[in-house]
């Protein structure tokens, strides 16, 4: 009998297990799921709708060139996964292990039918244990652990003379994952889908990758990888990544390979705390009194459509609007804005980058939204609040300005990160929503009232 062969956020051939072990028991149905109805309110965003309808495509096409179709299908998981065990006979069914709650509900119910394998990260987070057999929270010490098992495993190619096994699939077209009207989607022309993509921005950082640990937080250049999307939808291993920088000459690949530990450690998180995207790992944040009501309605608007008086807050947050992208640093200072300044839950925020970002990953997501705001298993850090201007400055943000804000774009470097503060703001161009002291004091007091 034939098997299945589940993708989910691993649409790539090249260092898969899960494609190895189905296509060593003989010809797999390779399918994947559109299913809505599994992970509820973290459905797909739009910005991720627009990634997977061409992330797919990609995937099919390099499926059928070694004569393997993809089936489509819509609605849920196990479903859809009986049916077409029904239809073609198969009897076992492999998939990528992932730690999204809802993948672990799904796979739990599955039981023996499953058989899942590791590769999305670079260990799987589990076996990641103190000396005591204890899980790690916080960051530094699972790092310092996860090296210790580092490498990973050599990446393994794509086994030779698999078949497929044919049943009866969607149209990708009919699943309307591309915008219609407005077509927000004009500015994500330079992203490339697919595992091909994928491959090409490793190979283009390569170069780059010695400079990272100075050029990463500088948001006018194009200093970090932009592999983002492409891990979360798997198109290319973390192991294939740590092998490619580690090889690479001349490249003190370190600080790079940290930051996807901290996609592991995300993932670390989210194992250990499922409902932290949706609610404060510390919970006496449940007793903040975030502002709620119409203002604060319209100031999450402004923050949404890069309104805010706020050079680099509105930079960002075009960009994002734009590109489905956001620059790390910029996304730190965004965040710190809206909970802090604006004191807004940074739940409100984490939901807006959800819809709008093609990384969109609810471990990564609600790990660092938590951590900007404090509410987490690590520290508390919500009386560090971020000066916009001053992190605006030290980033040298200007030509970044420059090109998000256009409407600020002739202003020199001296009074382009606050031209109100500078009395040459033009007209076009809003007044801060609050003043810096003053958030930073309206927050403060709610953190007291909150203690007391
Ligand atoms: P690079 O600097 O080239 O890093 C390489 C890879 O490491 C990234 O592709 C990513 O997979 C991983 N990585 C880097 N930084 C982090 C981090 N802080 N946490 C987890 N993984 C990291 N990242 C997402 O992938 N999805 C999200 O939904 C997401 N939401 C975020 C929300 C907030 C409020 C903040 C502050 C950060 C968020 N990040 C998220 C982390 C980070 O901003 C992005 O991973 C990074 O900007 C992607 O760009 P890059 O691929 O060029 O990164």
């Amino acid at each position: 009998a034939p098997s299945i062969l589940w993708f989910r956020q691993d649409l790539r051939l090249s260092d898969n297990a899960a494609l190895i072990a189905a296509a060593h028991e003989g010809p797999f149905a390779a399918i994947y799921i559109l299913d809505d109805k599994a992970p509820a309110a973290n459905a797909m965003g739009g910005a991720q709708r627009w990634w997977l309808h061409h992330s797919l495509t990609a995937l099919a096409r390099s499926l059928e060139e070694k004569g393997v179709e993809l089936i489509l299908r819509r609605g849920e998981s196990i479903a859809e996964l009986d049916a077409l065990k029904k239809e073609t006979g198969a009897t076992r069914i492999f998939a990528a292990r992932q730690y999204e709650p809802w993948w672990q509900a799904v796979d739990d119910r599955l039981d023996d039918r499953l058989t899942l394998h590791d590769g999305s990260y670079l260990a799987p987070p589990e076996t990641i244990r103190t000396g005591s057999g204890g899980r790690y929270k916080i960051f530094t010490p699972y790092w310092r652990a996860l090296q210790q098992q580092m490498p990973p495993a050599a990446p393994r190619a794509v086994p030779t003379g698999i078949t497929g096994t044919n049943a009866r699939s969607d149209r990708l077209a009919d699943w309307k994952l591309l915008p219609t009207t407005p077509d927000w989607s004009k500015g994500f022309g330079d992203w490339n889908p697919g595992e091909e993509g994928a491959k090409t921005a490793l190979h283009d950082f390569l170069d780059e990758a010695a400079n990272y640990d100075r050029a990463r937080n500088m948001p006018s250049e194009e200093g970090t990888s932009r592999l983002s999307p492409h891990m979360h939808f798997g198109e290319i291993s973390p192991a294939t990544i740590w092998h490619r920088i580690s090889e690479t000459k001349g490249n003190r690949g370190e600080p790079f390979l940290r930051e996807i530990g901290w996609r592991d450690y995300a993932a670390n998180t989210i194992d250990q705390f499922a409902h932290y995207g949706s609610a404060n790992a510390r919970d006496s944040f449940d007793r903040l009194k975030w502002r709620k009501g119409s203002e604060a309605d319209a100031d999450f608007g402004a923050w949404t459509r890069g309104r805010t008086g706020y050079p680099i807050v509105d930079a960002g947050m075009r960009q994002l609007w734009t590109t489905g992208w956001m620059h790390n640093r910029v996304r730190m200072i965004v965040a710190s804005f809206l909970i802090k300044h604006l004191l807004i839950d940074w739940q409100r925020g984490e939901r807006w980058f959800w819809d709008t970002l093609v990384d969109a990953d609810y471990n990564s997501n609600s790990v660092n939204w938590q951590w900007v705001a404090g509410t987490g298993v690590d520290s508390n850090m919500f009386v560090r609040i971020m000066a916009p201007l001053v992190q605006s400055e030290k980033f040298d943000a200007g030509d970044y300005i420059r090109q998000w804000v256009p409407e600020l774009a002739a202003l020199p470097d001296a009074t382009i990160h606050d031209p109100h503060g500078a009395g040459c703001a033009p007209a076009d161009y809003p007044t801060p929503l609050i003043g810096h002291r003053e958030g930073r004091e309206r927050a403060l007091a709610a953190y007291r009232a909150m203690k007391a």
